[in-house]
């Protein structure tokens, strides 16, 4: 019998060798064979008798031949009670007619099974319980040539408990995490729809409250009470207006513009709303402008407008005597490069440190009493933050209790040089007699047709109004119009399908402008307007100037030459094109594409660094000409980092198909058409945006 729990002499060592020299007066070398034989063996037998895994040999046929101390712990059985037994009573009863089979093949194929492979196997304990084991088995052959099989196996009973419960927990946290998303999503839909459904009774208020400034025939005190409720109204829709951004910051869907604008016209536009605050309070205020800053930058203006009126009527908000200084400089960042600095500073009522922490955070005000006072959400530095981080910036406040504060941020918005012509801010009632346009009015709701009525008829355009999508497509087939602006929820059929139905007519009717009026603004709504085929869409509550304008330019003109440049594909954007062009001219535009077209073909072969140095490069003309997808790709590829490499890669690949996607659409779109217009036989170089 081979035991390795036994070790006494006579038995064979690890190797199958005997132990003990077999003949009498041995010589010498003998001698010394055996002793050799004997040290190795008590070696190996003490190996085996305090190995933590179980050592099981067995001969050819299944015999077992030894059984160490850890097999009879994970087994429950003593070595005596199975040497010599075939070790298939240590398996389950389904395991052991497949041991058979193996060994039978593998002493008459010599086919290997599961020699020298790791695996998973089950055992069966004295007790009848089941125990798993990891086992590996290695051949060897006795002193008579005879196959012996040595297996080691672990216990992995713990260990893949210890898994499963990993397992389990990781389960738990990633459910977690998607009801954690699921329910951040359901709240910014959520915040989205309850913003939409407070912006649609506003849009009546104010637009009857306008109306009612207009009639004319108010006493002083009936024009004091109107003042106060567009006040109260415009107070209420700056909160909804506030919740609606956030909710879109947090779920990542706020898009920045891209386009240039005037930096001095801005900074005095924005000084001119809280002058009239400040002036109540005998505040004074300073503005300063540093000879680096460049007037004319590229950027986010409306944005860019929202935060600095943020930081302005918080520091008028929170001063009571003094002056409210306003500073512009340029400012070499940490990165090496020149970003626009704004900075607010007032003599007010300050910060505590341990409060100016909490400021950025969501909700969070100074002090409760003095949000009292001074009412508020609490959202305003928070969504300030998030845009100043949109702009590739940072904010931040020093402050002194009943001394001052000063907030200053910075934001990435490069120099351009002055557009020849600047669209008018505001237009101007145009001569009735001249427009003889009549645009259809789609909303169903009485009140906002008739808002909408007075608009537009105060502007001289004649109207027409439907109550909802199918009656809008029966009237443009009967009845001449030149422009829809549409209501996008209605019962019955909402504007985006009506929108569809009216593309696919089989007339001209198909060919119509149609402008979404809309309280659903978040850029992916947008996007499924412009998808549907909208040309354009204004945010209700409906302001006169946006309505103006938007209608104005997709009114379709009476000059003949007139070029259209832009359309839409899912990665194009032509509105923004069109204001590009409109803004740069066209010229301008074709050589600016014309670079943008080269610096696009060579990026994104070379090194990672590289790379990134590309597509922040592109962005900003990406931006410009309306290539979205391409903008948002190059954004990828700038804030992902080399730790990431399967992302890194999976950015690469899209932001490559993007980039062929732009570079066709330049090559065989938008270049040959501003080149062809360009060289126009009567040399007019005129541009209409459609
Ligand atoms: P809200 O939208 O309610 O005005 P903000 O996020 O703009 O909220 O500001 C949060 C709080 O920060 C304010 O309620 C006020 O307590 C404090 N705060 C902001 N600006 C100033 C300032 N210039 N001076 C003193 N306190 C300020």
């Amino acid at each position: 019998m081979k035991s390795f729990s036994s070790g006494s002499g006579g038995a064979p060592d690890a190797t199958g060798l005997p132990l003990t020299p077999p003949i009498d007066n041995p010589p010498k070398q003998d001698l010394d064979q055996a002793k050799l034989l004997k040290e190795n063996s008590e070696r190996y037998q003490a190996i085996v008798d305090t190995a933590v895994d179980a050592i099981i040999v067995i001969d050819r046929f299944g015999t077992i031949q030894s059984f160490n101390r850890a097999a009879e712990t994970i087994f429950g059985y003593q070595a005596a009670e199975v040497l010599s037994r075939n070790i298939k009573f240590l398996m389950p009863e389904a395991v052991q007619a497949k041991h058979d089979g193996y060994l039978t093949a593998y002493r008459d194929t010599g086919e290997r099974k599961i020699i020298g492979i790791g695996r998973e196997v089950v055992g069966l304990r004295k007790d009848k319980s089941l125990v798993t084991l990891e086992l590996s088995i290695a051949e060897w052959s006795d002193v008579d040539g005879q196959q012996c099989f040595t297996g080691i196996m672990r216990d992995t009973t713990q260990r893949n408990l210890q898994a499963r419960r990993l397992q389990e927990a990781t389960e738990v946290a990633q459910q977690a995490r998607i009801e954690a998303e699921s329910a951040n999503h359901a709240k910014t839909e959520f915040l989205a729809v309850m913003s939409h459904e407070i912006r649609t009774p506003l849009t009546s208020i104010s637009g009857f409250i306008d109306l009612l400034a207009r009639t004319g025939e108010l006493s002083g005190q009936q024009r004091r009470y109107i003042d106060l409720v567009k006040t109260a109204n415009a107070a209420l829709l700056t909160i909804v207006n506030d919740i609606l951004d956030f909710s879109k910051v947090e779920a990542g869907q706020m898009d920045l513009e891209c386009r240039p604008f005037s930096l001095l016209v801005l900074a005095r536009d924005a000084l001119a709303i809280v002058r009239p605050g400040a002036a109540a309070k005998g505040l004074a205020l300073e503005f300063t402008v540093d000879r680096g800053v460049h007037d004319w930058v590229v950027g986010d203006h409306a944005r860019l407008r929202q935060v600095l009126l943020n930081l302005l009527n918080n520091a008028v908000k929170f001063t009571d005597t003094g002056t409210i200084s306003f500073d512009v400089r340029m400012q070499t960042s940490a990165d090496g490069r020149e970003r626009l600095r704004f900075s607010i500073a007032d003599t007010g009522i300050g910060i505590s440190s341990e409060q100016q922490h909490r400021l950025f955070k969501k909700f969070s005000q100074a002090d409760s009493s003095v949000s009292r006072r001074h009412g508020g959400t609490g959202l305003g530095l928070a969504i300030c933050k998030r845009l100043v981080e949109l702009m590739d910036g940072e904010i931040h406040i020093e402050s002194d209790v009943d001394r001052g504060s000063t907030v200053w941020f910075t934001s990435y918005m490069p120099p351009v040089s002055e557009p020849i012509s600047e669209p008018p801010a505001e237009c101007p009632p145009e001569d009735p007699a001249k427009r003889k346009a009549r645009i259809l009015v789609v909303d169903d709701i009485d009140t906002n047709r008739e808002i909408m009525e007075a608009y537009l008829g105060d502007n001289g355009y004649s109207v027409g109004t439907a109550s909802s999508g199918a009656e809008a497509i029966s009237m443009l087939q009967n009845e001449h119009f030149d422009l829809v602006l549409m209501d996008i929820q209605m019962p019955l059929m909402d504007g985006v399908t009506a929108t569809r139905v009216i593309r696919a007519l089989p007339n001209s009717v198909k060919d119509i402008p149609i402008v979404a009026m809309t309280g659903n603004v978040l850029p992916q709504q947008v996007r499924t307007f412009l998808d549907a085929g909208m040309n354009d869409h204004v945010g209700k509550p409906i302001e006169r100037t946006k309505l103006y304008n938007s209608v104005r330019r997709w009114l379709p003109r009476s000059e003949k030459h007139d070029v259209s440049l832009a359309f839409h594909s899912p990665h194009f954007d032509g509105t923004k094109y069109d204001e590009f062009v409109r803004m740069l001219g066209v010229a301008r535009v074709e050589r600016t594409a014309t670079k943008f077209l080269d610096q696009l073909t060579k990026a994104f072969k070379s090194t990672p660094d590289e790379t990134r140095r590309e597509a922040h490069d592109l962005i900003n003309c990406a931006g410009l000409l309306g290539f979205h997808s391409l903008v948002e790709a190059c954004q990828a590829i700038c804030v992902t980092t080399a730790h990431d490499a399967a992302r890194q890669r999976d950015v690469l690949e899209e932001a490559r198909r993007v980039q062929s996607l732009a570079r066709q659409t330049l090559a065989t779109q938008i270049l040959p058409k501003l080149r062809g217009f360009s060289r126009r036989p009567d040399g007019t170089r005129q541009f209409r945006g459609r």
